[in-house]
């Protein structure tokens, strides 16, 4: 083989010169550029083959691939630093048989490698526009590939070249173009560019996309942390933050402070996760931060210390000191406490303090709480009537909040209060929801150590909370009334309630309106009379009311007037409080016909009920007024009934009741609530106004009336009683039955009034009427001989 036919050659590291592209090459290397000097000065061409290994400086044979292409060179340029830069241009891709490194250049003797192709000159140019196309495509997301090579590879008609300039300018590894340069058959070639294009758009797709996210993901965070930045550094100027403690160490620190139980720490410490994820201006962190605050600020463990330290002997006397009276009520009340101190847990049923309004039933819940060293808070349970209202809304809900057991709970700061539980009476059950399923779990001292609030999602323990409930009437869901120890407080006397006003309710007043003991007082005397003339109640509530009214007063006239004293006294007294409001005395000025005196019970305590009947001329028709309850309207008719069958015992003729209109009135009806109490006084009433005698004005009564005439025993004989004894009346009828509950009655009323216990009617009318009735013969017309009948239809002995 000739020297001759031997090329010089040049090495090429990180390129692959294919046939037909011109490209600039940057030459260095000794050997190389004595292989360009070798050229220029022959025939200018020159073979380029690719390295291996781009590192290798002086490449051998087995450092160089075994295809390269064959070129000529362009243009050739001396550079100062003494590189050399050149034009070249392939020419063909050619194998290299033989490659000599000698000393001076490198040099190859090659053969040309012709396409080949078993495929129709039609379907190589179809792939080959096919390729033209995607390129076109592959242009509009990848501004690398130029106008100018689309339109130029559009007029190009070869489907070689075709290749071989697309394969110059993909963006794909040396290897990758070398394969391609090695490869003649033409088909496959155009094939694997393709796929090479294809390859590429889809990498190029896929880096835009996230390019795309990753650029507004970028924008959003950091326009987030800029705001947060911005927000921070305008609270730290207002002084609204400490360096570096922010938000959310300062919550996390408050959490495991709180020391709560573990299900709720878990849930917080999780909320709290997300709390720091969320931009701290939305409207989700603003929810979980009120969640985590008030978990925070709920009594998970903080209690009462000298709870239990005090004795019964201590107890007693802040009882003592607080209220008046009520011994039964207190003895009770301390027994319970005994109990407590003895378990040393609140366990069993739940004191309940029924009774009428102004009896002191909260205050001695704030007694109890004083004496066994408890907070004291309160919820009224009047008119709730849905459940969420006790167990709270679910946090989905906007603007939810806990219900009111918890809140009081916060409030009270200490997991162990006294919580008191007002007008359980009065909770409603209806079809907004049932309240008193939740009320239930609280007051269940087997259920509430895990009491369960929507809001809240956690459990919370209440069995260290002492439950006491009021209410005014036993009318309590029966679930509910199961689990109370009911204790009644019935209401005072006037005597009770003068010494309630002096020894604590003027005190409490002299302290609250800024007096001095020396400057004012009101005597028995007066108080007798704001008690009678001012004040119509079971309890003491108005009587407070007055009393705080006269100490203002007071006080006024004390500064404006300059005096040292202010003396009230009973004629005076409608100076300061206005004309009476009441009519002391109740009791009829005379006997009357047709108006009997029953009593009653309300809410309010006793009542007095004057009932009143009269008959016209008409038609046997029965008018019921007065604002009576349906149990009442029965009672009259019931009562009505009872004297029709007993007309001709009680003296009357039966044919009245068809001739005559009757008409009941209850003036001041006060609609009680156990209608048929009044029973024996409907009775009286009626009876009165048939037989025009009158009824005895000294007399009350209260007892149940069957049609047969029985007397039954009513319930709250003590108000009613203390009611009797409010307005004066001296002899009162009670049924039989209710002889037994005289021993609850205080002594002093007892000896005031003289008590009869009737068995039957027969009794009462006897007793309540001023006359004796005589019964009267009356025999029906068609039961008398025909003969008489006719001169003499009726006979009436009186
Ligand atoms: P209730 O809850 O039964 O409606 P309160 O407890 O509000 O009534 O009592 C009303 C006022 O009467 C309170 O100021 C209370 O201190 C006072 N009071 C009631 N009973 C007594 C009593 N036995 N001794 C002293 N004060 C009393």
């Amino acid at each position: 083989m000739n020297k001759s036919d031997f090329f010089p050659s040049l090495p090429l590291r990180d390129i692959v010169v294919f046939p037909g592209l011109i490209v600039p090459l940057f030459v260095g290397r000794d050997k190389s550029i004595q292989a360009l000097n070798e050229v220029m000065k022959t025939n200018k061409k020159i073979v380029l083959i690719t390295q291996k290994n781009a590192e290798i400086d002086d490449p051998t044979e087995k450092d160089l691939y075994s295809f390269g292409c064959e070129g000529k060179v362009l243009q050739l340029l001396k550079l100062p630093d003494g590189t050399v830069k050149v034009l070249v241009e392939g020419l063909n891709r050619v194998k290299i048989i033989e490659c000599r490194n000698d000393k001076d250049y490198l040099s190859s003797l090659t053969e040309i490698v012709k396409d080949k192709t078993d495929l129709s000159q039609e379907d190589i140019l179809a792939l080959s526009t096919a390729i033209v196309r995607k390129l076109e495509k592959l242009k509009n997301i990848n501004r690398k590939i130029s106008l100018e090579l689309t339109t130029s590879l559009k007029q190009q008609k070869n489907p070689s070249m075709i290749a071989d300039h697309i394969a110059g300018q993909l963006n794909i590894s040396i290897f990758e173009k070398q394969k391609l340069l090695e490869m003649n058959d033409l088909k496959m070639r155009l094939e694997k560019l393709i796929e090479h294009v294809n390859n590429e758009m889809n990498v190029i797709s896929v880096e835009k996309r996230i390019r795309g996210r990753v650029k507004t993901q970028m924008e959003r965070t950091q326009r987030e942390y800029y705001l947060n930045e911005q927000m921070k550094a305008i609270q730290k100027e207002l002084g609204e933050i400490d360096d570096g403690k922010d938000e959310t160490t300062q919550l996390q620190k408050s959490i495991i402070k709180a020391k709560m139980s573990k299900e709720a720490m878990k849930k917080c410490l999780s909320e709290l996760k997300k709390l720091k994820s969320m931009s701290s201006m939305s409207a989700e962190a603003t929810v979980v931060r009120n969640y985590l605050d008030w978990m925070i600020e709920l009594p998970w463990y903080s209690k009462e210390k000298q709870i239990g330290n005090m004795s019964i002997a201590e107890a007693k006397k802040i009882l003592d000191e607080d209220h008046y009276g009520l011994e039964k009520v207190k003895e009770r009340i301390l027994e319970y406490l005994a109990v407590q101190k003895r378990v040393g847990k609140i366990k069993g049923a739940i004191i309940c303090f029924v009774g009428p309004p102004g009896v002191g039933k909260t205050s001695l819940g704030k007694s109890i709480a004083r004496a066994t060293g408890r907070k004291f808070v309160r919820m009224s349970l009047g008119g709730i009537r849905d459940e969420a209202e006790i167990r709270g809304h679910r946090r989905t809900y906007i603007g939810s909040l806990p219900g009111k057991i918890i809140q009081q709970m916060k409030k009270a700061g200490t997991k162990n209060p006294l919580f008191l539980l007002d007008e359980i009476d009065k909770v409603g059950n209806d079809y907004r929801g049932d309240p008193s399923s939740a009320l239930l779990e609280a007051l269940d001292s087997e259920q509430n150590i895990a009491f369960n609030d929507h809001y809240l999602e956690v459990d919370y323990d209440l069995s260290d909370v002492m439950f006491v409930t009021t209410a005014n009437t036993l009318n309590i869901l029966p679930p509910l009334l199961d689990r109370l120890e009911v204790i009644r407080i019935p209401g005072y006397t006037e005597d009770e309630k003068i010494n309630i006003a002096s020894n604590y309710l003027i005190p409490k007043q002299i302290k609250a309106n800024g007096l001095k003991n020396e400057e004012w007082n009101l005597d028995k005397n007066v108080l007798k009379d704001i008690i009678q003339g001012y004040t119509k109640e079971a309890g003491v509530r108005n009587l407070e009311r007055e009393i705080s009214k006269l100490a203002r007063k007071t006080v006024k006239n004390i500064l404006t007037n300059k005096i040292k004293k202010l003396q009230i006294d009973s004629e005076n007294l409608s100076d300061y409080l206005g004309v009476k409001k009441f009519k002391y005395n109740e009791m009829e000025s005379d006997n009357k016909i047709g108006v009997a005196t029953g009593l009653a019970w309300t809410e309010f305590g006793g009542e007095i009920l004057k009932i009143e009947s009269a008959m016209m001329p008409g038609k046997g028709k029965m008018q019921i007024t007065g604002q009576l309850g349906n149990v009442m309207q029965e009672s009259v008719k019931a009562a009505k009934s009872y004297v029709r069958s007993k007309s001709i015992e009680f003296g009357i003729i039966p044919t009245i009741f068809e001739k005559n209109d009757f008409h009941v009135h209850v003036p001041e009806g006060a609609t009680p609530k156990d209608g048929p109490s009044a029973g024996i006084a409907m009775v009286t009433s009626i009876v009165s106004s048939i037989t025009g005698v009158p009824v005895d004005k000294n007399i009350a009564m209260t007892g149940e009336v069957t049609l047969r005439g029985h007397v039954l025993p009513i319930g709250g004989l003590k108000e009613k009683l203390l009611a009797a004894h409010r307005a004066r009346i001296p002899k009162i009828l009670i049924p039989e039955d209710n002889k037994k509950d005289l021993t609850e009655i205080p002594k002093n009323i007892l000896d005031d009034l003289e008590i009869i216990t009737v068995k039957v009617v027969d009794e009462v009318l006897k007793i309540a009427l001023t006359k004796e009735l005589k019964p009267i013969e009356w025999i029906e017309v068609e039961s008398l001989p025909k003969s008489k009948s006719e001169e003499k239809p009726v006979t009436i002995t009186n």
